[in-house]
This record gives structure tokens, sequence and C-alpha cells, in this order.
């Protein structure tokens, strides 16, 4: 028997999975991530499983691994690849080494190409396996940085991958349109990159015209990954706040999402540090919000309630959370800033006061 879920972060549209062994209630998370360690290790507690460890397929450049928060709050150890460079690894992985969990276990395979460290992990029986960035749904990861070599992932997806029995359902590190998982049958015939008749000249032309931009988060995730999810002082989360449904950032404050702070009503003080422009143009604001714009701190500070939550709130989420910062500094106790800003809490459809329709 074996637990299997699929989760999901929009932000990066990064998967994480868990895996359990329902006799020994032994499970394992590949790529957890930061901001969600919360939600895993309540679905976790819910599931009755224990986590034994966390394992990563790589170095990301994307988002932050759960890995050290989760070391923290569930005991559980620290896996990588050895040849990712991750310091503060509990067991350093190589290609062929087995993790076990309960009475089933994985296999890591090295499969670099997209890093140099890229591990892929194939269940026991083969009926599955995790890929990260070496393959995707109908593509890859890309071979532009962080070591990224078109010539070896072709070799690691053909030699490791590819090789799989044809029915192996393959799970990826990421997918951007709404896919879940695939195959080694489907792939072969349909992959662009890999399939048909392409040879490495074909994929190594394809991967060097692909003309992406460079992660938004790269230059915070792989330092932050390098240290296995570590923040900077070893700073560990704070008690959870009773007041609200909150998230601990790797940038070290609590965020709230659009739905969570709609729950909490007028029970919570809105704080938009906007430009009195931006307040009243087209994003609109939040019914009941407050406007000190940043400019007119620290001097504003003091109007707003010390006794009752705050929520900061501004177009992205970016000067929100400078101005939950410095709240948190002058004393306030509950303080959170609205994730996403106005741009989320409108995409999401939450209601707006003023702005364009
Ligand atoms: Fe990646």
């Amino acid at each position: 028997m074996l637990i299997f879920r699929q989760l999901f972060d929009t932000v990066s549209s990064t998967y994480t999975y868990l895996l359990g062994e329902p006799r020994s209630g032994a499970a394992l998370l590949i790529d957890p991530v930061f901001e969600h360690a919360r939600r895993d290790a309540a679905l976790l507690r819910e599931l009755g499983l224990t986590l034994v460890a966390t394992l990563e397929t790589h170095v990301h450049a994307d988002h932050v691994t759960g890995a050290w928060l989760l070391q923290q709050r569930c005991g559980s150890r620290i896996l990588g690849s050895a040849a990712g460079g991750a310091q503060g690894l509990d067991r350093a992985l190589a290609h062929g080494d087995r993790i076990d969990f309960g009475s089933r276990h994985l296999v890591a395979r090295a499969t670099p190409g997209h890093t140099d460290g890229c591990l892929s992990y194939v269940l026991d029986d083969e009926s599955l396996a995790f890929t990260g960035d070496a393959l995707l749904i109908r593509g890859c990861g890309r071979t532009d940085f962080q070591q990224g070599s078109p010539a070896r992932l072709w070799a690691s997806v053909h030699e490791q991958l590819l090789s799989l029995p044809a029915q192996t359902l393959l799970y990826p590190g990421h997918d951007y349109r709404g896919l879940t998982v695939t195959s080694v049958v489907e792939e072969r015939r349909y992959n662009p990159r890999f399939g048909g008749d392409s040879n490495l000249a074909d994929f190594a032309g394809y991967m060097s015209h692909l003309g992406l931009p460079h992660p938004k988060l790269m230059e915070r995730a792989v330092p932050a990954n390098l240290r296995v999810g570590r923040p900077e002082g070893d700073v560990a989360p704070p008690e959870e706040p009773g007041w609200g449904r909150l998230t601990w950032t790797f940038a070290g404050l609590w965020e709230i999402d659009a739905e969570a702070l709609e729950e909490l009503g007028e029970a919570v003080q809105i704080v938009d540090v906007r430009g009195a422009d931006e307040f009243e143009g087209p994003l609109g604001h939040i019914a009941g919000a407050r406007l000190i714009p940043l400019d007119d701190w620290p001097a504003r500070m003091d109007e707003i309630d010390r006794a009752r939550p705050v929520v900061t709130v501004c177009r992205s989420g970016a000067r929100s959370a400078q101005a939950a910062t410095l709240l948190g500094k002058a004393g306030y106790a509950q303080v959170a800033n609205l994730a996403g800003g106005m741009l989320r809490w409108r995409a999401a459809g939450h209601p707006v006061q003023g702005g364009a329709a």
C-alpha cells in the first residue's frame, strides 16, 4: 500500500509530492516549498503519517525549499544530491542510493543536465518516477544556467527516464499549463524535444533558442537552497499566531492570503500603504482599508491600534512587506502582509471599492 499526494505551489508552479507507507506511518516529501511547510505538516498529521525525510530533486532557482523548516517542525532528515553542493544535508545522495520509508523505498537516479546535481527518484516497483526538472510534461528544464548542459540532459533523459517501463507514470517538478502527470510511453512519442525522431543536435538547437528570462527569484532562491532553505541567522519561525491563517515566509514575516483576510472581516485593521492616487486609482482598494502612504511612515504609524491585528496592503505586496517589518520593529505583535497585494486580491475576484471595472 502507498499513500500518494501531489501538492502544488501556485506562485512558482512547483509540485511537491508526499509518499507514505500506511503500516509504519513513514512518509517522504519530495521538493517541499518553504511557504507551504504548515500546509504539508497539517496534511501529514491528518493522514496519520510521520515525516522521516525530505528529498530535493535539485538546487531550485524558482522557490526556496521547505526542507530546513520541516526539519525544525517535524524532525525530518534532509536528503539531497551530493553533486548539488548544498550545505546542511543529513544525507548526501548519489546515483543508485536507496531511500526507505517503512516497507517501501525510492531509488535515486542521477539525471544531470538541467543542473549538475539533478536526481530523479523511482519507486521500488517502477510504477512511479519523480523527474524534477530533468523531464517535464512534453518539455524539460532549461539548460542555460546553473551548470546546464543539453548534451548531459539528453543522455540523462534517454538513459535514466525514457528507458523505464512504458507504463511508468512520470511526475515532474513543475507544470505551467495545468497538466499533472505523464507516462514513459507518452513522452517517448510526444515530447517534442526528446520524442519521435529527434536527435541531440535537434535538441541542442531547440534548447539554445528558448529565449527565457531568468527566474524572478533566482538571486534569492539559489543561495537559500544551497543552505537547504535555512534563513540567514537561523531564524526559526515564531509561535503560530492565533488571529488568522498566516504563512511564515522565507523573508521572515507573516503573510495572509486574500481568502484568509476576507474571513477575518472587521476583526482586523487593513492599512493600505500606497499613494493616495493609487488608492483611488484603477486597482481600487479594500473596503474599510485605511490609507497611510509609506512615505508618511513612521510619523503616522501611531494612528494604528496596537491592540488589534493589522494587515498591510499595497499594489504587489512588496511595499506593504516593508511596512509590516516596520510595525514589527515598533513592537506591534499582530501584523501580517497581504500576499500579492491588490493585484492578487483583484485577480482572485475579491470585492474592491472604487477602481476600474
Ligand atoms: Fe529547476
